[in-house]
C-alpha cells in the first residue's frame, strides 16, 4: 500500500478550467472522500489520478515516485465506476477470473484467487449466478471484488453507491469502509453525498467550482467549516447577515455575543449556526438570548425541528427527543439561546459567491 500526492495538478477542457491547481495528500491506508456538488471537478480529479485523463499541468506521485505520465493500465489502480461496468454475459466468478486471466495469471490460480475474493465480499454462494440475476448491492460487491483482484496500490471509486436505494446504500457504506480498513488500502471515493463522506472517510476534500474549499477529518470539517460554502454544504445551517461591533454581532436592534472574531468593527459578515447548537427555553446555558415565536414543528422521529421567528429572522432549531421536557406548539412564545462558540462568522461576500 502506498500514499499518493498531487502537486499543482490542474485540468482545462478548452477554455473551461475543470480543476484549479490543487495540492493534496492521500495518506497510505486512508480513505479520502472527494465531496462536492455536481460539476465541481471531483470526477475529473479522480480520472487524472487514475490516468484516464491527462492533467494540463502539475505532478502526481505514488510512494514518492512520479507517475504523472504513466498510462492507466500501468498504474495498478483498482477502479469501481458508478455503472459497475460488469460483463453481463458472464457469471459472477467469470467476471472476476476473466480480468485476472487477461492480466496474465494462470487459470487455476485465477480461479483460486477469484474464490477468495468472492468470500471476502460475501458472495461465495453466488459464484455461478449471472450478473442480470443479482441485486444492485450484489453487483456492486462483484465490481469491488473485481477491482481488488488486481491487488491495486490505490483503490478509486466514482459514486459507487449511486445506483443503490437509500437503505442499502447506508449498509454498503459501512461494509465498504470495514473492508477498506481490513485491507489497509489507500482509497479515494468520489461522492456528492455528505453523509456518505462522513460515514466512510478519514479525510474529506470539499470541492466547489474546480477548487478545494477545505481538507480535513469529517468532524473537523463539520465543527469548524472554513468558509460559508463548506458550512452550507456540510450539514445544515441557519444563515443570517450581521455587522461586527467589537466582539459582538449587530443584527438590526439585537446584539449577539460572538467570542473571538478576526474582523474589524463595521465589517459586514454572514453567520452560520448549526440547528442543533441553539438551546430553547433555558436560562442555564451561556449565550445571547433572543425572544422567538414557534412557526412550525417538524417531528421526524428521533429529532424535532422547531421553526422559529426570532428577533433576527427565521431560524430552525433541532431538538432531540426528551431534550426539552415540553412540547412546542405553533404560535407559542419561547426564548432561544445562541452560545458564542456556535456562531461561525464569515465575510459576507463568501455567502454571495456560494
Ligand atoms: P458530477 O457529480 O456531475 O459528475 P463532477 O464534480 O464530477 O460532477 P466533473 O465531471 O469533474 O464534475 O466536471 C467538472 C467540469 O468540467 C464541468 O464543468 C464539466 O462540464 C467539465 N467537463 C468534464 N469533462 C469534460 C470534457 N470531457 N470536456 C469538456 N468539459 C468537461
Amino acid at each position: 500500500m502506498l500514499g499518493l500526492e498531487l502537486e499543482r495538478i490542474y485540468k482545462d477542457f478548452g477554455s473551461t478550467r475543470a480543476v484549479e491547481p490543487t495540492d493534496l495528500e492521500f495518506r497510505e491506508g486512508e480513505l479520502t472522500a472527494l465531496l462536492g456538488p455536481s460539476g465541481c471537478g471531483k470526477t475529473t480529479l479522480l480520472r487524472m489520478i487514475a490516468g484516464l485523463e491527462a492533467p494540463s499541468g502539475g505532478a502526481i506521485r505514488l510512494g514518492g515516485q512520479e507517475i504523472t505520465a504513466r498510462p492507466a493500465h500501468k498504474r495498478r489502480f483498482g477502479m469501481v465506476f458508478q455503472s459497475f461496468a460488469l460483463f453481463p454475459h458472464l457469471n459472477v466468478q467469470e467476471n472476476i477470473v476473466y480480468s485476472l486471466v487477461i492480466a496474465g495469471i494462470p487459470k487455476a490460480e485465477a480461479l483460486q484467487k477469484g474464490a477468495r475474493l468472492l468470500d471476502l465480499v460475501q458472495l461465495g454462494a453466488f459464484a455461478t449466478r449471472r450478473i442480470g440475476e443479482l441485486s444492485g448491492g450484489q453487483r456492486q460487491r462483484v465490481a469491488i471484488a473485481r477491482a481488488l483482484a488486481q491487488e491495486p496500490a490505490v483503490f478509486l471509486l466514482d459514486e459507487p453507491m449511486s445506483a443503490l436505494d437509500a437503505k442499502l446504500r447506508e449498509d454498503m457504506q459501512v461494509e465498504l469502509r470495514l473492508l477498506q480498513q481490513r485491507l489497509g488500502i489507500t482509497t479515494i471515493v468520489v461522492t456528492h453525498d455528505q453523509r456518505e463522506a462522513m460515514t466512510m472517510a478519514d479525510q474529506i476534500v470539499v470541492m466547489s467550482q474546480g477548487r478545494v474549499e477545505q481538507v480535513g477529518a469529517p468532524k473537523a470539517i463539520y465543527d469548524r467549516p472554513q468558509n460559508a460554502f463548506v458550512a452550507d454544504f456540510i450539514g445544515k445551517a441557519n444563515f443570517f447577515d450581521a455587522v461586527i461591533e467589537g466582539s459582538r454581532l449587530r443584527v438590526g436592534a439585537a446584539l449577539i455575543a460572538a467570542g473571538e472574531l478576526r474582523f474589524v468593527s463595521g465589517a459586514e459578515v454572514c453567520v452560520a449556526l448549526r440547528p442543533e447548537s441553539p438551546y430553547l427555553d433555558t436560562a442555564e446555558v451561556e449565550g445571547t438570548q433572543l425572544s422567538a415565536t414557534v412557526t412550525f414543528v417538524r417531528d421526524v422521529g428521533p429529532v424535532r425541528d422547531i421553526h422559529l421567528d426570532t428577533e433576527i429572522g427565521p431560524m430552525v432549531v433541532e431538538c432531540s427527543r426528551g431534550e426539552t421536557g415540553r412540547d412546542f406548539v405553533v404560535g407559542q412564545r419561547t426564548q432561544v439561546t445562541l452560545p458564542a462558540a456556535a456562531l461561525h462568522v464569515f465575510p459576507r461576500e463568501q455567502r454571495r459567491a456560494a
